[in-house]
């Protein structure tokens, strides 16, 4: 088990290293004083995205702000495997759900796509760029999940880069178990995308588009018609199983 398990995680914009020392912003300030009654010569863990968890202690804190040192290296850097999900924005909390739940399973780049069917095009991205650092601070990852802003379908495809394989989760039947397609990939796959509709599902052409693109492939969940955030999380679930760091 990691030793200073029990620290607090703060996630921190800034360079890391021996001695550094970093301002804290009013929120993160708040954070530790006011919510986790932190003061002055506590201790806490701090990552960056780049430089690994480092330990860290508070010189100086107050309701405007503070300071914190870093006094010592805990971890070295460490990324998630290569996989993004591309997702038609849904209800905002089915959203949240999607997003911290995607963070938790190791998802490295979070792509809005807006679709024909999809009801909730816009997303708060700096609401939701919170909800995803919150998410990796929880779940002791190192690497901090990628938010792209949202595009269209074809904005998606037009630039994809043929080189990554995007599963598309097909509700309308007629793929293979997304399980089988993922064990037979097993060893051979770097890095891979995943794709899931909104409530509405995709449309028949946008079906037909995807289907005729040669970096797409199909995948089923199985019988039932899932909820796009329980359809994400199965198949980000399922890639990690197969594929990913599980
Ligand atoms: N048209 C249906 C509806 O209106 O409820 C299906 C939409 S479903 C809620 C949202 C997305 O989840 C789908 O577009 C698909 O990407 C994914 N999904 C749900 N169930 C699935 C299944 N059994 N197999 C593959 N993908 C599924």
């Amino acid at each position: 088990m990691r030793e200073n398990y029990t620290l607090p995680r703060l996630y921190l914009e800034g360079a890391l290293g021996e001695g550094q020392v970093t301002e804290l912003e009013k929120t993160q300030a708040h954070y530790l004083g006011t919510v986790l009654r932190k003061s002055s010569g506590d201790h806490l863990r701090v990552f960056n995205g780049k430089h690994g968890e480092w330990q860290a202690e508070i010189t100086d804190l107050s309701r405007k702000g503070g300071t914190l040192i870093c006094r010592a290296p805990l971890r070295p850097q460490h990324i998630c495997p290569d996989i993004w999900l591309c997702f038609a924005p849904v209800r905002k909390h089915r959203n949240s759900f999607i997003l911290e739940k995607g963070t938790e399973l190791g998802a490295r780049r979070f792509q809005p796509v807006i679709t024909a069917h999809t009801q909730f095009p816009k997303m708060n991205l700096g609401k939701a760029r919170s909800q995803i650092i919150e998410a990796a601070e929880q779940t002791e990852r190192l690497d901090v999940p990628e938010l792209r802003a949202g595009v269209t379908l074809e904005e998606l495809l037009s630039g994809w880069d043929k080189r990554r394989i995007l599963f598309f989760a097909d509700e309308a039947g007629g793929a293979s178990p997304a399980a089988d397609i993922f064990q037979e990939m097993s060893g051979k796959l770097s890095c891979a995308a995943l794709l899931i509709g909104p409530e509405g599902g995709f449309s028949k052409d946008e079906r037909a588009r995807l289907r005729s693109q040669a970096f797409v492939s199909p995948v089923s969940l199985g019988p039932r018609i899932l909820r796009a955030d329980t359809a994400a999380l199965a198949l980000l679930s399922l890639w990690q199983a197969k594929l990913g760091d599980w």
